[in-house]
């Protein structure tokens, strides 16, 4: 995918307005400048778990590989059974699963069958069990027991010919993914490297765990937020540790991130005052937009490029980190993962169970608890406090609710957007 235009064309765009960038608007700005890695590696499809296919997969087989019965019962010809009286068969043997009859079914004949064992030669279609019962002479089965030739009977390759495409190049590998691999006899994948993401905090009030706090010093937790989520996305993690707000430090840092990582993410520093000097950095050193997105919390955040790589400023606190991370860096980084179809998160109504304040003018998302409301449906209640340095409102949450910058204040049963936090943490 190719930059349709640069970072400095759209920042000269009349229709952009870095101090009030609606949410959808800075997403969809950012994508234009995504181009996913490339590089290919063969892995085993254990290894291939939520790394995204690089090729397309054939099937090698067809599946199910043989005609087989779908039910326990007797494989039968068709033009045997009578119309309106029962039939009596003779019973020459039986089919299990993975040990079939080697023999062939001839007129008059049936042969015991089992779910998912091979139909014997000379045997078109399956009568249920239920249908039939044995007597001393054979099999009787019942008039009417089945309507056509080949019923109950699962044809070879009626899920999946040969040949046929099985999966496309961009296709996250979930175990359902690879289930479906190893069914059909594929050991080895190809997928796309895995991304590399280097981070640091700035901030001289932080430090790392396990160091004493000093008065007004506080422990840096982005750093491991921020771990979290990546991990869970399957990147190549860099931690870089905390580098004070020095400029010397951060320039290094930053060429440091940008020459091994993809993707370089920092916390803290791109907020109004501290920005100042950050932007100067950042200007000598790539090309980065400083954008007031329209939403609450995580209002400040840089985009850009340095060197080759993707540069996203995260605002510092704890919680505008997490936001602003699940509302843009992740749909980022699944698209540079090389994931065909990156959908947005989806969102459903919920019923508020409590009424809401807002003020209108931004996108708000406030960290909420979905549960059933006892009446089939689901209700949605906020943690309370919505301060953005109030990372226990993240862990409480189990979803956001995504007000939109029109809306105002809401009461108890309003119907509101929510975006469930299960799934993407
Ligand atoms: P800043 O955007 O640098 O002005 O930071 C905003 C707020 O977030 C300040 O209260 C910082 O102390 C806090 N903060 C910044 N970085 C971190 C971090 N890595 N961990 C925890 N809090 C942070
Ligand atoms: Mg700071």
């Amino acid at each position: 995918m190719e930059a349709t235009r640069t970072l400095r064309e759209l920042s000269c765009a009349d229709d952009y307005d870095p101090d009030s960038l609606p949410v959808d608007r800075a997403r969809a700005l950012i994508r234009e400048f995504l181009a996913p890695v490339t590089a290919v590696e063969r892995v085993h499809i254990r290894s291939a778990l939520d790394r995204v296919l690089a090729a397309d997969v054939e099937s090698p087989l067809d599946v199910p590989g043989h005609d087989n019965s779908a039910m326990d019962g007797w494989a039968v010809r068709f033009a045997d059974l009578g119309g309106k009286a029962e039939t009596i068969l003779r019973r020459i043997g039986e089919s299990f699963a993975g040990k079939p009859f080697d023999g062939e079914v001839h007129a008059g004949e049936t042969v015991r069958i089992f779910t998912g064992a091979v139909m014997p030669r000379g045997a078109d279609t399956v009568v249920m069990q239920e249908r039939a019962r044995e007597i001393p002479t054979g099999v009787a089965v019942a008039a009417g027991a089945v309507t056509k030739a080949g019923q109950n009977r699962r044809f070879a390759g009626e899920d999946l010919k040969r040949g046929a495409p099985v999966f496309r190049a961009g296709q996250p590998v979930r175990p359902a993914e690879l289930g479906m691999l190893a069914s059909l006899g594929i050991g080895e994948v190809s997928v796309y490297r895995r991304l590399r993401v280097a981070f640091f905090s700035t901030g001289d009030e932080l430090r790392s765990v396990g160091q004493p706090l000093a008065t007004g010093e506080i422990y840096d937790s982005n750093r491991y937020t921020l771990y979290g989520m990546l991990k869970r996305l399957g990147c190549e993690i860099i931690d870089m540790g905390v580098v004070a707000d020095v400029p010397e430090l951060l320039e290094r840092a930053f060429r440091d991130a940008a020459d091994t990582a993809d993707v370089v993410i920092t916390s803290g520093g791109v907020s109004v005052g501290e920005a100042d000097f950050v932007k100067e950095l950042l200007a000598k050193l790539g090309e980065v937009l400083f954008w007031k997105i329209a939403m609450k919390p995580g209002r400040p955040l840089a985009y850009g490029r340095i060197g080759n790589a993707h540069f996203f400023g995260l605002p510092g606190n704890p919680v505008s980190v997490m936001v602003t991370f699940y509302e843009f860096v992740r749909d980022a980084l699944l698209v540079l993962q090389g994931r065909g179809n990156v959908a947005p998160v989806p969102m459903f109504k919920a019923t508020l169970a409590a009424p809401i304040r807002k003020a209108p003018g931004r996108t708000e998302f406030q960290r909420a608890v979905l549960s059933p409301d006892g009446a089939g449906g689901w209700q949605v209640r906020t943690t309370g406090d919505q301060g953005s340095g109030i990372l226990s409102s993240m862990s409480q949450a189990n979803c956001f609710i995504v007000l939109a910058p029109e809306t105002g204040n809401l009461d108890t049963g309003a119907p509101v957007d929510v975006q469930l936090l299960e799934g993407l943490l």
